[in-house]
């Protein structure tokens, strides 16, 4: 017998929340965002739920061909562009549209030789300042593009770091989208802006030609607690499950795992589930965090271990050895437990846990 943990994608779910995206965004296109290997679900599984986009969002080169391998003959974009100058034969042969941010990417384009002229997205830093050109520099980069033969069309994007939440006080995306719309202006182009979080909470300034969701396809909340997956109407499009391997009865004083990190104070019948940090699981989640057994809302207890992790079975007396454990995703019974509460628990955010899951958990299809 394998352990008994198992990751189960939704593609259903995956295809919902694209819609959700359409929904929010009608006059864009879509680029379903799959890097990371689609945030952790697979690249070939999120592909069946995401196949209706418009395009495919990424930064690996291989994971480029993995979806061209899938079939896809649409739109695929480097989030990141090329790494290094022999890249661009990749996106030649694939037809891959990339991003420019920088001026070595423009100098390797300008020597590259090519039969057909590669669609590109030139990138703004408008405030992140992460990848992108200067608002300064950023017109003479667009002149420069334009002037290569290499060069079809030049799209325009830049990338928000506050579009989830208010920045100093005022609307997080204001002061970006005026920098971009400022630099752009009389630019041709197609404009390409909102993230998962612009796209929920800005649509109607940020929507423009392209959206690009990426946590949200996932049923990720990107501004969790504020709003939850219900606000959004987002379904998880992964479960990540297990069961009972041991039941333990805590006298008053008894501790539990690593650290004996809990101690019991009354009577305590605990569970161990077959599920710990070498599964992806966070060894950051402290006692309390939110677990569903056979569908119903309990708690872990103590440390994290590698392999193991225990939860606290006293108001559930039904449950016991074998019983089924949902660490987040969907239960039995038309259970949930989002992944936001999760992270939120465990002090970080889903995307870190959903691109976390670790290669020794299978994966499947619900
Ligand atoms: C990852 C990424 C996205 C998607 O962000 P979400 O918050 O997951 O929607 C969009 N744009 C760029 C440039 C990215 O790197």
């Amino acid at each position: 017998m394998p352990r008994p943990i198992e990751a189960l994608i939704h593609t259903e779910a995956l295809a919902h929340n694209l819609g959700r995206a359409r929904a929010q965004a009608p006059n864009a296109r879509v680029w379903a965002v799959v890097k990371a290997n689609a945030y952790g679900h697979g690249i070939e599984r999120a592909f069946e739920g995401l196949r209706a986009a418009d395009g495919f969002a990424l930064l690996d080169l291989a994971e480029a061909e993995r979806l061209r391998a899938l079939d896809w003959r649409g739109p695929i974009l480097l989030l990141e562009g090329v790494f290094e100058p022999r890249d661009l034969e990749l996106c030649s042969r694939l037809k891959l549209w990339h991003t420019v941010h920088c001026e070595q990417q423009i100098d390797w384009l300008a020597m590259h030789k090519t039969h057909e002229p590669h669609r590109v997205f030139l990138k703004l830093n408008s405030g992140m300042n992460r990848l992108g050109f200067t608002p300064a520099a950023f017109r003479a980069a667009y002149a420069r593009l334009d002037a290569l033969p290499q060069v079809d069309e030049i799209g325009l994007m830049t990338h928000f770091s506050d579009a989830d939440s208010l920045r100093q006080g005022v609307d997080g995306i204001a002061h970006q989208l005026t920098a971009f719309e400022a630099v752009t202006e009389g630019l041709a182009g197609e404009r390409s802006i909102a993230n998962s979080a612009a796209t929920l909470r800005h649509p109607a300034r940020t929507a423009q030609d392209w959206v690009r969701a990426g946590i949200m396809s996932y049923g990720g909340v990107p501004d969790f607690p504020e709003h939850d997956a219900a606000h959004w109407d987002l379904r998880p499009a992964m479960t990540l499950r297990s069961r009972l391997i041991g039941v333990q009865q805590l006298q008053p004083g008894d501790t539990i795992g690593y650290g004996s990190a809990f101690t019991a104070e009354q009577i305590t019948r605990a569970g161990i589930v077959a599920c710990g940090y070498a599964d992806g699981y966070p060894r950051h989640a402290p006692t309390g965090t939110p677990v569903l057994v056979d569908g119903k809302r309990t708690r872990t207890l103590g440390r994290v271990s590698m392999d193991m992790l225990a939860v606290d079975l006293s108001d559930l007396p039904a449950s016991g050895f074998g019983s089924e454990v949902t660490l987040w995703g969907e239960g039995p019974q038309g259970s949930r437990l989002p992944i936001d509460e999760v992270a939120q628990s465990a002090g970080t955010i889903g995307y870190e846990l959903m691109c976390a899951i670790a290669p020794r958990v299978p994966v499947r299809h619900a």
